[in-house]
C-alpha cells in the first residue's frame, strides 16, 4: 500500500479501470463470482444482439431487475476514495465497465462508461431515448418507428461506443500508474488497456487473482472498499 501511496503521489496521471467487483460491496452481484449473474443466466441469451432479437421481454425483465437493484444501491467507501482520489490529482481518468451508475454517485466527474449505462433505453432503428427510472414498461419495448427500445449498454460481440473508447486508450497511454479494481481482465477490449503501456506501474485490487496479475507490478488481495479506503488513509499520511 505504502508503495502504490508513494507511485500515486508522484504519478502525471492515472488509469482506474473499475469492474463489478468495485460494486460487490454495495450489493450488486458481479457476472463470474459464486453468486455470479452467470450462474443463473446464459450470457447469450441476455445480454447478446441475438438474445435481443430472440426474446427481448426477457431481456428486458432481467435488465428490470437489474435497474431496480442498481437504484436500491448505495456507493460504497471504495467508490467514495476514488471520488476523492480525482479531487486531489490533476489527472485522473476513471474508466469503468459498470453500468450502475455508482462511480458519478460517489461523486467523480472524468469517468468514462465503457459498457455504456442503464439510464436510459435507445431505440434500434431512430434516436429516440427513454429515461429508464423505474426500468422500462414492457408495452413500450417496441416503437412507433419499427425499432425496439434496448438498454444503452455494450453487449457481448459489440463494439464499445468509439469516442469512449478513445479517451479510455489515451488516458491509458498517458498513465504512470494504471490502478485495476474488481475486474476478472478477461472481457476485452478493457482488460487490454492495462496492457498499451509497458511504463506504467500497474496495480491491482482484488479478493482474487485475474487474468492481468501477472503482469502487474503490485497486488492488493482485498475487497475494493477496504482497500481504497486504505490506499486514501496512506496517500493523506505522507503528504
Ligand atoms: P467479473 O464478474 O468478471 O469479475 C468480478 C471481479 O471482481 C472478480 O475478479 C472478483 O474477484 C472481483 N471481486 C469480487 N468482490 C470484490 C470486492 N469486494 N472488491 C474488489 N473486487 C472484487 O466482472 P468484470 O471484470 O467487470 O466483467 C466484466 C463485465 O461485468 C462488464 O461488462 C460489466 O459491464 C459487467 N457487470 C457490471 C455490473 C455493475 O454495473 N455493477 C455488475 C455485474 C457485471
Amino acid at each position: 500500500m505504502d508503495e502504490l501511496a508513494k507511485r500515486l503521489r508522484s504519478a502525471r496521471a492515472i488509469l482506474v479501470l473499475t469492474g463489478a467487483g468495485m460494486s460487490a460491496e454495495s450489493g450488486l452481484p458481479t457476472f463470474r463470482g459464486d453468486d455470479g449473474y452467470w450462474r443463473n443466466h446464459r450470457v447469450e441469451d441476455l445480454a447478446s444482439p441475438q438474445g435481443f432479437a430472440r426474446d427481448p421481454l426477457t431481456v428486458w425483465r432481467w435488465y428490470n431487475e437489474r435497474i431496480q437493484r442498481c437504484r436500491g444501491a448505495e456507493p460504497n467507501a471504495g467508490h467514495y476514495a476514488l471520488a476523492q482520489l480525482e479531487a486531489m490529482i490533476t489527472n485522473m481518468t476513471l474508466a469503468t465497465q459498470n453500468v450502475d451508475s455508482l462511480h458519478a454517485r460517489a461523486g467523480s466527474k472524468n469517468v468514462l462508461e465503457l459498457h455504456g449505462h442503464l439510464r436510459e433505453a435507445g431505440c434500434t432503428g431512430c434516436n429516440a431515448t427513454l429515461p429508464l427510472a423505474n426500468g422500462l414498461d414492457e408495452n413500450l419495448i417496441d416503437h412507433s418507428c419499427g425499432g425496439r427500445f434496448r438498454p444503452q449498454v455494450v453487449w457481448f460481440g459489440e463494439a464499445l461506443p468509439r469516442d469512449v473508447w478513445a479517451r479510455a486508450e489515451h488516458a491509458a497511454a498517458q498513465a504512470d500508474v494504471i490502478l485495476l479494481v474488481g475486474t476478472s481482465a478477461q472481457v476485452y477490449p478493457a482488460a487490454a488497456l492495462a496492457l498499451q503501456n509497458d511504463r506504467a506501474f500497474i496495480a491491482e485490487i482484488n479478493p482474487g487473482a485475474t487474468g492481468l496479475s501477472e503482469r502487474c507490478d503490485c497486488v492488493i488481495r482485498e475487497g475494493a472498499a477496504v482497500a481504497l479506503h486504505a490506499m486514501m488513509k496512506a496517500l493523506r499520511q505522507k503528504e
